[in-house]
């Protein structure tokens, strides 16, 4: 019998297959479900793919989230920026009053002095940032560390992505908030949500339970004319593919791709990120610099990481007793992390880590796709890609299936809605 043939049983995959009428197969690479939405549990810790906060805005999918995670703690967002030894809260363009007043009026100045120019999200970033924050925040804050995360020229990379994702105070805001301390909670995950046990994979845990997965199943090749997808030992005919891997690689795969789609996929450029995981012993706890901080963003090119999260601060069940427990996050484009074996030195030189600490465990994660670049050629690129697929039954999804920069709500969202247009076309009616 024909079926949908789900290719990745991580977030996305899971839930395209929990939305799906049956018949279904769901085929995963790895021996374990989850992608990057695993953890990973050493010496009593748990570990994720470096911060996996959930930050949701519609109430189902929150109680999709919980029910499926066995319960969720809601926690409130403290987050900083760590700049010449001060923390800065989150965001930095709310929160000028926290700079020395050199740079705080430099801040200033430039929001005031700022171009007036008509802002738009195809503009350069480093030129959108400045049109819309002025020249001082965007040479404290947001060109150093944008540089740091997405490891590409900020002149060639587009304001896209910066949508959800950037928090923009207006002018008075921001100018205000140099002055008195900014109340305002601004962003798209101000409050977020986390398992109350097992970490991230709680979720995928509870998913699992509910669908089938063949694990250790990794596609080699798609057969588009014929309709079969292939694994090392087994073919699969499908009427549908739901592909959650990342677009480059479901490309690769298949047969007698035209030539402009080609070209299309070789114009997609990705960030590559490697997170350490460290778990800590200490009779003493978190040095108190750190005392309630989830994560820590650092713009300075003295710390060749982009940002540190404490899990142990968003959820206690990720250390055991007398410990602590961190990530820190490096970026490349080559798959060179640039002084990622001293983060241990980096982190005591910060006071994160106590030299008398002991280090309990480590635990490194490369992510060969982790942040999509947006520049000038993506739009089109997948316009032509996903053109192909379409006419072909595919339908690319999740964060390196569409080719996007998103997160676990989307996901979640995106394979339902996949999952009810192929119950309509195979069933003549949408999911429940
Ligand atoms: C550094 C970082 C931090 C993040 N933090 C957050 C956060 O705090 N909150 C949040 O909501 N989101 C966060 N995200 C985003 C989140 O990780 C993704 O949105 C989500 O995990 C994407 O899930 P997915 O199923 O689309 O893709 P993936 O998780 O990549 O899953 C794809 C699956 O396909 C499998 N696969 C690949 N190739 C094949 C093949 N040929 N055959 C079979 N199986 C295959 C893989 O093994 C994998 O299991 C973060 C992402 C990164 C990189």
């Amino acid at each position: 019998m024909k079926k949908t043939v789900i290719i990745g049983a991580g977030i996305s995959g899971l839930c395209a297959a929990y939305f799906l009428k049956k018949p279904y197969v769901l085929l995963e690479a790895k021996p374990y479900a989850g992608g990057l939405c695993a953890s990973f549990y050493e010496n009593g810790f748990t570990f994720d793919h470096s911060g996996h906060f959930i930050h949701i805005k519609d109430k189902n999918i929150k109680k999709f989230v919980s029910k499926f995670s066995g319960g969720t703690d809601e926690i409130n967002r403290n987050a900083s920026i760590y700049l010449r030894n001060a923390f800065i809260p989150y965001p930095f363009q709310a929160n000028l009053y926290y700079l020395d007043e050199k740079t705080k009026k430099e801040c200033v100045d430039g929001i005031l002095k700022r171009k007036n120019v008509e802002i738009s999200a195809a503009m350069p970033f480093s030129g959108w940032s400045e049109a819309m924050f002025g020249k001082g925040i965007t040479k404290y804050f947001m060109k150093p560390y944008n540089q740091k995360l997405w490891s590409f020229d900020l002149k060639k990379m587009t304001a896209e992505w910066t949508g959800a994702f950037v928090p923009k105070p207006d002018a008075q805001s921001i100018v205000k908030s140099a002055y008195s301390k900014n109340k305002t909670i601004y962003g798209y995950n101000g409050v977020f949500y986390y398992p109350k046990q097992k970490g991230c994979q709680a979720l995928i845990d509870g998913l699992s339970k509910k669908v089938k997965i063949a694990l250790n199943e990794k596609t080699s090749k798609i057969d588009i004319k014929n309709k079969i997808v292939y694994t090392q030992n087994k073919k699969y005919a499908y009427d549908n593919v739901i592909s959650t891997q990342a677009l480059p690689e479901l490309i690769k795969q298949i047969r007698d791709v035209p030539l402009n789609v080609k070209k299309a996929v070789s114009k997609l450029i990705c960030s590559q990120v490697r997170c350490v995981n460290i778990g800590v012993k200490s009779s003493k706890g978190i040095p108190a610099v750190l005392k309630n901080k989830h994560w820590v963003y650092l713009p300075e090119t003295s710390f060749p990481f982009y940002r540190i999260g404490v899990y142990s601060n968003v959820s206690a069940a990720s250390a055991p007793k007398n410990s602590y427990s961190f990530y820190a996050e490096f970026s490349s484009r080559n798959g060179k992390y640039k002084n990622s074996e001293n983060v241990i030195k980096d982190l005591i030189k910060a006071g994160f880590i106590r030299k008398s600490d002991e280090i309990a465990c480590v635990n490194v994660i490369d992510m060969p796709y982790a942040y999509v670049i947006f520049d000038k050629n993506r739009r089109e690129s997948l316009e032509v890609i996903n053109k192909f697929l379409n006419k072909n039954g595919i339908f690319s999804i999740g964060r390196y299936g569409a080719w996007e920069y998103s997160f676990i709500e989307k996901n979640i969202k995106d394979a339902k809605a996949a999952a009810e247009i192929i119950n309509k076309m195979m069933h003549g009616r949408a999911a429940a």
